[in-house]
C-alpha cells in the first residue's frame, strides 16, 4: 500500500473519498490515510479549500495587478516610491494570499504530504511578505 496522503509516514490504511477541489474544479477525489487522526485532518482541510478557494484565486489576481495603479501614479508624478510601493503591494498580496490558503498542487501534495505541503507553501508566503519590504526600504534609505 501507498503512504499516507496528509502525514507521509506510515502506510495508508484507510481509503476514503471527499467532494473537493481538483485543480480545475470540484470533484470526488481519492485519498489513503494512515489514521483517523489523519483522515480528520484532510477533511478538514478539503473543506477549507473549498470555502475558500474562490478567495484565494480572487486575491492572487489582484495581487497580480495591483501595481498598475502605482505604474499610473509613477508616471503622473515621477516619484520612484510608486515604483516601489507597486512591487510592495503586488508581491506582499500574493505572500499574504499564500499565507492565508496555504494550497499547492496535487502533486505536491501527494509528493511531501498534505501536512509538510502546507507548512513549505505558508513558509513561501512568509518569504514573498519579507522580499515584498524590500523595494520600499530601499527607496527609504536611498539606494
Ligand atoms: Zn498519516
Amino acid at each position: 500500500m501507498s503512504k499516507c496522503i496528509n502525514c507521509n509516514k506510515n502506510e495508508a490504511k484507510i481509503k476514503f473519498q471527499v467532494f473537493t477541489w481538483s485543480g480545475i474544479g470540484k470533484s470526488n477525489v481519492n485519498f489513503e490515510c494512515c489514521s483517523e487522526e489523519c483522515k480528520k485532518e484532510v477533511e478538514e482541510f478539503c473543506e477549507y479549500v473549498n470555502k475558500n478557494v474562490m478567495k484565494f484565486f480572487i486575491l492572487i489576481f489582484l495581487g497580480s495587478f495591483s501595481f498598475i495603479p502605482f505604474i499610473i501614479l509613477y508616471n503622473i508624478y515621477k516619484n520612484e516610491l510608486f515604483g516601489a510601493l507597486g512591487l510592495t503591494a503586488t508581491l506582499g498580496l500574493i505572500g499574504v494570499a499564500i499565507i492565508l490558503f496555504p494550497f499547492s498542487t496535487p502533486e505536491t501534495n501527494s509528493k511531501l504530504g498534505l501536512r509538510k505541503a502546507k507548512k513549505v507553501t505558508r513558509i513561501i508566503g512568509y518569504v514573498l511578505l519579507v522580499i515584498s519590504i524590500i523595494p520600499v526600504i530601499f527607496y527609504l534609505i536611498g539606494l
